[in-house]
């Protein structure tokens, strides 16, 4: 009797595991789908100068919306791409749309592009970012390159070779999501980057917790005595944006100055804001 009981679970739990797998293998293959038919989007949130208030940068970021699903985020697909390899189209068509649409902008900031340690662990991935770079003559000052602090955990070596050869290039390299503590600063601090972006986890409880200020303070000092730049992410609230203006730092992203928004919205803003920007997204 019971184990039969057990058994039955046993089928239960089995079925149950098929679905779930079957489910994302068919994510998968609208995903391979849509990276294909180019139906993914980028929406481009403003990096500010937390003291002038200026636009300095604009990040890319995809989204994904499936027929079936609808709007899925890149929470979930990314790192369904990473396993799957499908990050290294949907990364290759990344950097090749925000080039494109930064080109045709003719921004006078960087647009920054998030790459995965996939992508960067493959030896083409320089060669890559210099052929889009040309075929949209864009300038490589305009191109930033946000690696994730999990780069450094698999290949340390290979990554700071790629990152030298990236830089050679002339792209800005930042680390982002510095201070989730996945990396030990030792292996971060070689490697030849031009900015630190603190992870939005950091900024949670800044306002009314003094150890989390105190976090921050102690980031900030290291990112000074590396002479680096450091940008906060999530800022969501005046209190935060003057918590991080008195200490010290440089760049804000967040809802408060601005969430991510599809091209012509960027571009409208952009105008607002008196950069040049032609305001062509350059699709119909
Ligand atoms: P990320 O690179 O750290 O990007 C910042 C994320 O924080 C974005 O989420 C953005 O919408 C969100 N964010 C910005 N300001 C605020 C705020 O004030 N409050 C809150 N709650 N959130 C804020 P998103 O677009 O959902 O992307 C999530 C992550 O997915 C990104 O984190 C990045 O790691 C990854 N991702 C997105 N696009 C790409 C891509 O094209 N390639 C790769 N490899 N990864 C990507
Ligand atoms: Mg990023
Ligand atoms: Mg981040
Ligand atoms: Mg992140």
């Amino acid at each position: 009797e019971a184990k039969g009981a057990g058994k039955n679970a046993f089928r239960f739990f089995a079925a149950a595991m098929d679905s779930a797998a079957q489910e994302r293998l068919q994510l998968e293959l609208r995903l391979r789908a849509a990276i294909e038919a180019e139906t993914l989007t980028l929406q481009y949130q403003p990096q500010v100068d937390v003291c002038s208030g200026q636009v300095v940068g604009l990040e890319a970021l995809a989204r994904w919306v499936d027929a079936e699903r609808g709007s899925v985020p890149p929470d979930e697909f990314i790192p369904l791409a990473e396993d799957t390899g499908l990050i290294v189209p949907l990364g290759a068509w990344v950097l090749d749309e925000a080039c494109r649409q930064a080109a045709l902008w003719r921004l006078t900031v960087p647009v920054a592009v998030n790459v995965s340690p996939v992508q960067l662990n493959r030896e083409d991935f320089p060669d890559v970012v210099a052929t889009t770079l040309a075929l949209h003559s864009l300038p490589p000052q305009l191109l930033k390159l946000e690696l994730t602090e999990r780069l450094t955990i698999r290949d340390p070596v290979l990554a700071a070779r790629q990152l030298g050869r990236l830089r050679e290039l002339g792209v800005r390299l930042s680390l982002d999501d510095f201070g989730a503590g996945q990396s030990s600063f030792a292996s971060l601090m070689r490697l030849p980057l031009h900015e630190l972006k603190l992870d939005r986890s950091m900024l949670a409880n800044v306002t009314d917790d003094p150890a989390s200020w105190q976090v921050i303070e102690a980031l900030m000092a290291l990112a000074r005595s590396l002479q680096l730049p450091i940008v906060v992410e999530g800022v969501e609230t005046p209190a935060q944006l003057s918590a991080l203006r008195s200490l010290g730092c440089h760049i804000a992203q967040g809802y408060l100055t601005g969430r991510p928004q599809s091209p012509d919205v960027v571009a409208r803003l952009m105008t607002l804001e008196g950069l040049e920007v032609n305001s062509d997204t350059g699709r119909p």
